[in-house]
């Protein structure tokens, strides 16, 4: 098999990268702008699937997760989305502790979650006390739940709204219960991205900065990357290595996530920007990407059924991807898209790993494997 696989990978015009990247050579920008290039989605595939079957054998990972769209009150107004309302509008919503609690109380018991994804939009109206009373409560009911929460750019909401620095912010959240930050938020790592489709929100530095701070505070977290909008593969390139870079100083990034940008009913769609997603095969490329370019650095690529579909998540597991996201339930953020339902409980999930032909794991948000099935 391992004679098989020279074989084509020294076939390839992405031979040499390839090659290294299986002899653990750690690559570059350069090797990343080469793999984009390259057309040989396959061979970067087998590559990608061999080197996550060295790190997880035949294993596929999901966690048992609500998502908890707190708000949709945004003032931060992203071309990509079509989830935020502005602030006093008839669409708009907050939920408060006790919705939030009943929630909580009703996954626990129906689905047993041990995750809490807490996300939503920049609400100018709530103060920090806020997030802390409502971790404080999960905790005080839940403590074995955690609380995977709040982007960078939340974050930085919420030091604008309290004057506060961002350290302090994540320091004060920490106490309250937070165990770990998602990687939203992200999109693209480059300015000039950013000022096309989401010009108010924080900049790269500002991300990777804070994404800094809350490692140095021992809080873990994921990093995501949005493609399909208006940047080039240099942009995707230099996202990734960015993000390389700075894990190689905090080792505090346990998972990347690459999904694929759903344009239906954003603003981005109504001027042209974007019309339409960028589809499968990019998909399992950005995935097999991700794996090479982040081996030895982050272990988990994450294949998102939520943005890119069930079939896409399964095909994502034989390109480097070691694992299938969260159950999803109560997604708002993108069901706002209207693009597809994001709902699965674990039984669904299960199915899909095993019908892929992978044996399924549960795990916890730091991904430690708590049950086998
Ligand atoms: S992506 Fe987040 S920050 Fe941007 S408009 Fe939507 S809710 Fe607001």
């Amino acid at each position: 098999m391992q004679n098989s696989l020279s074989c084509i990978v020294s076939k390839s015009e992405i031979g040499d990268i390839l090659n290294n990247v299986l002899e653990g050579e750690r690559l570059n920008l350069h090797n990343c702008k080469e793999l984009l290039k390259s057309d040989d989605v396959y061979t970067i595939g087998l590559v990608a699937n061999t080197l996550r079957k060295t790190l997880f054998g035949n294993t596929a990972t999901f966690i048992n997760n609500i998502i908890l769209n707190y708000t949709n009150v945004c003032v931060t107004y992203c071309k990509f989305c079509a989830f935020y309302r502005p602030p006093g509008h008839t669409e708009s919503y907050t939920h408060n502790i006790k919705d939030i609690l009943k929630r909580i109380t009703l996954s626990k018991e129906m689905f047993g979650i041990t995750q809490i994804l807490f996300q939503g939009g920049h609400n100018p109206n709530l103060s920090i006390e806020y997030y802390e009373e409502i971790f404080k409560e999960i905790k005080k009911f839940y403590p074995s739940i955690a609380i995977h929460g709040l982007s960078a750019s939340e974050i930085d909401m919420i030091s604008k709204v309290e004057r506060s620095s961002t350290k302090e912010i994540l320091s004060r959240l920490q106490d309250a219960g937070l165990n770990s930050l998602p990687g939203a938020g992200a999109e693209i790592l480059d300015d000039k991205v950013k000022s096309v489709i989401s010009p108010l929100k924080i900049k790269s530095n500002q991300w990777l900065n804070i994404m800094k701070e809350a490692h140095e505070l021992g809080i873990k977290s994921s990093a995501t990357m949005m493609y399909g909008t208006v940047e080039t593969d240099d942009d995707i390139a230099q996202h990734i290595i960015k993000i390389s870079d700075l894990q190689e100083k905090t080792n505090g990034f346990i998972a990347f996530i690459p999904w694929g940008f759903e344009p239906n009913k954003t603003q981005m769609q109504t001027e042209g920007i974007a019309k339409y997603s960028s589809g499968g095969l990019r998909l399992l490329k950005m995935i097999a990407i991700s794996r090479i370019m982040f081996y030895g650095l982050i272990s988990h690529i994450q294949s998102s059924w939520l943005t890119n579909g069930i079939g896409m998540a399964q095909l994502a597991l034989y390109f480097g991807a070691d694992d299938f996201g969260g159950t999803l339930i109560g997604e708002e953020v993108v069901s706002a898209t209207g693009a597809r339902s994001t709902e699965l409980t674990s039984t669904n999930i299960i199915e899909s790993i095993k019908q892929a032909g992978f044996s399924a794991a549960e795990r916890d948000n730091f991904y430690n494997i708590i049950k086998n099935f």
